[in-house]
């Protein structure tokens, strides 16, 4: 599932021009909201942040001084965490690494303690991939926040800070600050209700809440989870919030999106979402032969079948199903149609060779790994794909795009990792939408899914970009990054 089908992609990306700009002088700060229950002291953290040993994309340091290897410099704050280990993938000499201040070397890598530390000497190997670094968090048992876990929901308990420098000889070359902010867990009181009509399979919906609580504030994308009737507190009238919404995200069922519901002051509303099946967006698939895929058909099949698993997981909503095949002609004149398909010059509908107001997906050597057009319909993948390129452009198609040089690519996007599958630059296994995302795919007024008819309901103007500057809560659109606990 996660296999790469080609190691010179990373180059071909640098030369076509697909991936994101370079850094720019201010840290990465990726931020990750985490309720302290019992099992996170067991939880996996590792996963939450792989990062790159020195430039993760190519060039981004011109002008840098040349060297082979790195020094970090680390500064761990917050007063829940106890350590936190790094682990090193690819580094050209494990055994030259030595560490200063509050780190200690460990045969697989090196625990750092609170306080600043340096890891010095990471080197680079001279070709090939770059090193990764895993960071796993170990909290602290004994923080007293631990008790506070069954308080009330979302209370902040810490701010676990690391911030990471990454040294090319005095030059900065990269610079990362995580961020994990620790909430109480919690339970909603019992009062009012969301409950789920025809819930296929029983899934563990989420529920995607704005409205007004019962402490007359406005809650700004609450998720709740259930399967049948789920608790969400006290929700009130709309009063002076701007927004009331129940959104529900479940495998196999559309989303739901109820604006605003009939909540009333008191206890004991029961507010009932009826889920439907999944929303189904017809998909053309051409297939054009190349020495460099004399057989699409098994790849299209493969990638289709991707695409479904991973919108299905992330409980989109959204079901892409084959209309047609079509071999391609191998004819130059169609072949240029094809190639000159994203400028609008291919002339293929009058050639029958795309469907409109349907997704059209065409195979062969038209591009290097994937692209989407600018009329969103039409998707190009082409001999270097990754097995989630089509899923990627799918994204692109479904709304996740927006100006001159804005992708809607999840790089560079506060608290969403290279497991995301609209990041790029990076062969890492692809997995993951957010919530944010998957409500944008559904509810934005460009997503095709609305464009081209399959869904109708309530639409929004949500772009696939944060706010650069400190937001205020946006209660129009839910935070590109707003995500569920996985399972
Ligand atoms: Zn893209």
């Amino acid at each position: 599932m996660h296999a790469v089908r080609s190691r010179w992609i990373g180059a071909l990306l640098a030369v076509t021009g697909l991936i994101a700009p370079p850094a720019d002088a201010s840290p990465r700060t990726y931020i990750k909201s985490i309720c302290w229950s019992p099992e996170i002291l067991e939880a996996d953290l590792l996963k939450s942040f792989m990062l790159p040993v020195g430039c993760e994309l190519i060039d981004c340091c011109p002008g840098c001084p040349a060297s082979d290897a790195l020094d970090w410099r680390i500064r761990i704050a917050g007063k829940s965490v106890e350590a936190a280990t790094l682990s090193f993938e690819g580094l050209a000499d494990p055994a030259a690494l030595k560490v200063e201040g509050a780190a200690a070397l460990v045969p697989d890598g090196v625990v750092l303690k609170r306080g600043s530390s340096r890891v010095l000497n990471l080197t680079l190997p001279e070709a090939g991939r770059a090193p990764v670094a895993g960071l796993q968090l170990r909290l602290d048992p004994d923080f007293p926040g631990y008790a506070a876990g069954v308080g009330r929901r979302d209370e902040n308990l810490d701010l676990v800070e690391v911030s990471i420098e990454q040294m090319l000889g005095s030059v900065a070359v990269n610079e990362f600050l995580l961020r994990y902010q620790l909430k109480s867990c919690g339970v909603p009181e019992p009062c009012d209700v969301v409950k789920l009509q025809d819930n296929q399979g029983a899934d563990n919906a989420v529920v995607l809440l704005d409205g007004r609580d019962g402490a007359d504030a406005c809650e700004n994308d609450g998720i709740r989870r259930g399967v049948d009737s789920t608790l969400v507190g006290s929700v009130k009238t709309q009063g002076a919030c701007s927004s009331s919404i129940v959104g529900v995200f479940s495998r196999d069922n559309a989303m739901a999106m109820l604006e605003d519901p009939p909540w009333t002051d008191p206890c004991g509303d029961e507010v009932v979402a009826t889920l439907g099946p999944a929303w189904d967006m017809p998909v053309n698939l051409w297939l054009g032969k190349s020495v460099f895929l004399p057989d699409p058909g098994p790849l299209a099949t493969q990638d289709l079948l991707t695409a479904n698993a991973l919108y299905d997981e992330n409980k989109a909503g959204i079901a892409f199903v084959e209309k047609q095949r079509k071999q391609l002609p191998t004819d130059p004149i169609t072949l240029a149609k094809v190639a000159f398909a994203c400028q609008g010059l291919g002339g293929l509908e009058s050639a029958g060779l795309y469907v409109k107001d349907q997704l059209n997906v065409y195979y062969g050597l038209v591009t290097v790994t994937g692209q989407s057009c600018d009329d969103r319909n039409m998707v190009l993948i082409g001999p270097a794909a990754y097995d989630t390129t089509l899923a990627h452009e799918l994204g692109h198609a479904l709304s996740l795009h927006g100006g001159e040089k804005d992708w809607g690519h999840s790089n560079q996007v506060p608290d969403m990792t290279s497991a995301n599958i609209m990041w790029v630059g990076d062969s890492q296994a692809r997995e993951h939408f957010s919530l944010g995302q998957a409500f944008r795919f559904n509810v934005n007024k460009l997503s095709m899914l609305n464009q081209d008819g399959p869904r109708q309901g309530p639409e929004r103007e949500c772009p696939p970009k944060p706010p650069s500057t400190a937001p205020e809560p946006d209660f129009e659109c839910p935070g590109l990054a707003l995500d569920w606990s996985r399972p």
